[in-house]
């Protein structure tokens, strides 16, 4: 897309509202909304914005910043039209006031990463399985604790009463160019999954941005509300953002497929999947980041609780689904969707990467279910657990040596900071469990 394409459709679509987006450290959108007479501004790269009130973003002093719009990410937004005037939004990078990027901007920094794997002569390819919760609301629009229906895994209608929500938020993924392969009821009461068509990985960490951002607009219009919390309900299966990873060489190939290897796995596949299980703990405070998060990765859910890999296995931590050429790719199966998926796979390639560059070897992959092996029987295979919190998280991120690479310096520390904070309200909070159990007793 250039920079005409662009100037060409907002003259045919009548685009009149134009959104400038960017995303901080803990993964929000952000967005300034421009009227058309600031469009050509905003397309060079002028318009400026106060970083300072952006979490974790700059001090007051050096507070005034640029967004860098990625010509290619360029979308009208078709729930947003009005009496024949649209709206349309860009993905921003955000740069300092003296022209450079900015090392704080998770975009600019998982651009960064991507370069380095190219230097090493690969390219990452990246699909997001993002599962979500809808939830019912009250005649304000104030969520309600009741999700949306009771039905479970591949269900249908009347029993899946978000049906015709999942159908509006397919038709305007797709009115959006989002290539949509499937949709189902998930196996929780009121959970629902969409899968889209992979992508390069700044593509698909846009498009996973993007698509959380759509779910929560059209549930909103269907009265649901949305929730990609990843465990909202205790006792049902949490929601999980598989991320299928594949690394491709420069001329195209698929890195990962040798068809004489075994499994007809490549040798890097190998290492990649080495550098995962090697690095796993250090990155989960970013694939995991609430409080909440570790209240999924429990036993019995579904989701891993255990560093191990397998060709088929659902328990382990990275799965390898039974496609192989260029569909040849791993699960990785922790990481949930409150994350910010440009600093998840910032940090996961560069866990592959210390694989792949360092050449470790893969332990034996587990085909038995992790769950009924005993302690000892865990030991012996040399399975780890993850953590079990975000405080134990925030430990290993703290001593994982990847991690200052993958998210430089800046990033890494505001994350850390934020994140502390954020376990520290947890820790002297008083939850209703508490309540329950000691109230009457103690
Ligand atoms: N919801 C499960 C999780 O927490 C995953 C279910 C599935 O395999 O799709 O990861
Ligand atoms: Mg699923
Ligand atoms: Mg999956």
């Amino acid at each position: 897309m250039t920079r005409d394409d662009i100037m060409k459709i907002i003259e045919e679509k009548n685009v009149n509202f134009f959104r400038l987006q960017f995303v901080d450290i803990f993964g929000f959108m952000k967005n300034v909304a421009i009227p058309r007479s600031q469009i050509k501004k905003a397309l060079d790269g002028q318009m400026m914005f106060d970083g300072s009130s952006i979490d974790g973003f700059v001090r007051i002093n050096e507070s005034d910043m640029y967004l860098k719009p990625d010509y290619n990410s360029f979308l009208v937004l078709p729930w947003r039209k009005r009496d024949g005037i649209n709206a349309a939004r860009i993905i921003c990078d955000v740069y300092r006031a003296d022209g450079t990027p900015f090392i704080g901007c998770p975009r600019v920094n998982l651009k960064r990463v991507l370069a380095e794997a190219k230097e090493l002569g690969y390219t990452m390819n990246v699909g997001t399985e993002c599962e979500f919760f809808l939830f019912q609301q009250d005649e304000q629009g104030k969520m309600k604790i009741e999700t949306n229906d009771v039905a479970g895994y591949f269900d249908v209608d009347p029993e899946d009463t978000g049906i015709g929500c999942r159908r509006e938020i397919i038709e305007t993924l797709e009115a959006m160019n989002f290539e949509i392969e499937a949709s189902h009821h998930e196996v929780a009461e009121g959970q629902h999954e969409i899968n889209f068509k992979y992508a390069d990985a700044l593509t698909a960490a846009d498009n996973t941005l993007t698509f959380k951002w759509v779910v929560r607009s059209i549930a909103a219009k269907h009265g649901f509300h949305a929730t990609f919390m990843p465990k909202p309900v205790f006792g049902i299966n949490g929601s999980g953002m598989h991320t299928n990873q594949s690394l491709f060489s420069l001329d195209g190939e698929n890195a990962f497929f040798d068809e004489n290897g075994p499994l007809k796995l490549s040798e890097t596949a190998y290492h990649y999947i080495a550098g995962i299980l090697k690095n796993a703990r250090g990155f989960t405070a970013v694939t995991n980041p609430l409080v909440n998060s570790y209240k999924r990765l429990v036993p019995g859910y579904e989701a891993p609780v255990y560093v191990a890999w397998s060709a088929s296995n659902r328990s382990a931590l990275v799965r390898i689904p039974a496609s192989r050429g260029l569909g040849t790719r791993t699960e990785i199966r922790s990481p949930d969707p409150s994350c910010n998926p440009y600093l998840a796979l910032a940090m996961m390639l560069q866990a592959g990467l210390d694989g792949v560059k360092n050449k470790l070897v893969a332990p034996e992959s587990v085909n038995v279910d992790i769950f009924h092996m005993t302690p000892a029987e865990k030991q012996t295979a040399g399975i780890d657990s993850l953590p079990g919190s975000l405080e134990e998280a925030l430990v290993a991120l703290k001593q994982s040596p990847i991690s200052k690479e993958a998210l430089g310096e800046h990033i890494l520390n505001k994350y850390i900071e934020g994140k502390t904070q954020e376990w520290n309200s947890y820790r002297t909070a008083v939850t209703d469990w508490e309540t329950n159990n000691y109230i009457k007793k103690y």
